[in-house]
């Protein structure tokens, strides 16, 4: 058979889950929490269920759910959306991705994707017969670099996808960098996908730069979000894409093929949880930074040197103390001797760097995180 996707094996990350069940290592690889979602959301859900919410519900997604979301796109970031025409409930963000890339872009076009960029946007772009065209990020700070986006766009370019804060690397952008991109685009056709699943995991006292926020881009932009990494759920996969009305109307025409409609009793729960704790992600960035620092403490007297993580749960560490080999070499070894999961960071990339960087996640229990680090620690 000729693969459509030639390049694609199995996900990295579901590479290091099965190594790490098979090796019984502490799981610091994948990204998802070892901890259960609040109680309160998760009787919600098993209420749903017995209150008989278990058939097709609308396709955009359930009512109560998309208002709680323009509530809290009103309230974060000041954006007033109709949740009828401008919000739409998918299954996880992945599906938002797909379905927006698929809605916009078309066999020829070229969609700009910052390099390292998280796995899934680039065999969507190229299932349309589209072009990424990959402009690095600039090293060591994994900052854009937004002369080389100039330098990049042209009259094909139709998308172009941002994420922060960012997998792999936890860089966030600020509000300049918008005011930079909001700059670039102008009169240009060029749409925005603006990826922000951990919106709500910014650290050291830093506002969260959505692209909702700002009127020009929010003009022209999906913006992508997950409740999988809000409320500990990732295994319910219920995303959602926020975008004008054109926007979210093309989007809507794939995504009603695709899935047609996303699991309905994760919706009713999930709307019930943001009526009557809209507070709970303002803990998040909290929570979230109690563990980073927690994490980083552990390993400080392993010979690791830590990267600053400026949002999102993951830390990256530089291994070059330890091993002078490649990402993908001292993983596979990492999880085989020592008992720890991590992930390289070359799968991130269009070609492998030569860098020694490791991605740990930090979204685990006290015990796992010490765990991790006892094992670390015998790193020499
Ligand atoms: N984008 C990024 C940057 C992610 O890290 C993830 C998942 N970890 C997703 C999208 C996908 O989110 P979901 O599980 O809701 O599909
Ligand atoms: N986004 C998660 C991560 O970065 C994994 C999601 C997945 O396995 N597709 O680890």
């Amino acid at each position: 058979l000729a693969s459509k996707l030639p390049a694609v094996g199995t996900t990295i990350f579901s590479v290091m889950s099965e190594l790490a069940a098979k090796h019984n290592a502490v799981n610091l690889g994948q990204g998802f929490p070892d901890f259960e979602p609040p109680a309160q959301l998760r009787d919600a859900l098993a209420r749903a269920v017995a209150d008989g919410r278990n058939q097709y519900p609308p396709g955009i997604g359930v009512g109560a759910l998309r208002e709680q979301i323009a509530h809290k796109t009103a309230a974060m970031y000041g954006r007033n959306t109709n949740p009828d025409t401008e919000v739409t409930v998918t299954s996880g963000a992945t599906e938002a991705i797909f379905a927006a890339i698929a809605a916009t872009v078309s066999a020829g076009d070229e969609v700009i994707v910052l390099d390292p960029a998280y796995d899934c946007y680039v065999p969507a772009i190229e299932l349309q017969n589209a072009t990424a065209i990959r402009v690095p990020l600039r090293q060591p700070d994994f900052a854009v670099d937004w002369q080389r986006v100039a330098e990049a766009i042209s009259p094909r370019t139709r998308m172009l996808i941002v994420n922060s804060p960012h997998n792999p690397t936890g860089a966030v952008l600020d509000a300049v960098d918008l005011d930079r991109l909001a700059e670039l685009l102008r009169d240009t056709p060029i749409i925005v996908l603006s990826d922000e699943v951990y919106e709500h995991i910014v650290f050291d006292g830093h506002a969260h730069q959505s692209v909702a926020r700002h009127d020009e881009l929010a003009a022209r932009s999906f913006v992508i979000s997950s409740f999988g990494k809000t409320y500990h759920c990732t295994g319910w996969k219920i995303g959602y894409c926020v975008a004008p009305p054109p926007l979210t109307a093309e989007l809507r025409k794939v995504h009603q093929y695709l899935t047609f409609a996303t699991f309905a009793p994760a919706q009713w729960a999930l709307a019930e949880m943001l009526a009557s704790e809209p507070q709970h992600h303002l803990q998040l960035a909290d929570f979230y930074q109690a563990k980073r620092d927690r994490f980083r403490a552990l390993l400080a007297d392993t010979p690791l040197i830590l990267r600053d993580v400026p949002g999102g749960y993951f830390q990256l560490v530089d291994y070059s103390p330890i091993r002078d080999v490649d990402d993908a070499t001292f993983s596979q070894w990492l999880v085989r001797e020592v008992g720890v999961a991590g992930v390289p960071l070359s799968p991130f990339f269009e070609t492998s760097p030569d860098i020694r960087l490791l991605r740990l996640c930090f979204a685990k229990s006290d015990a796992t995180l010490v765990a991790g680090a006892e094992r670390l620690a015998e790193l020499k």
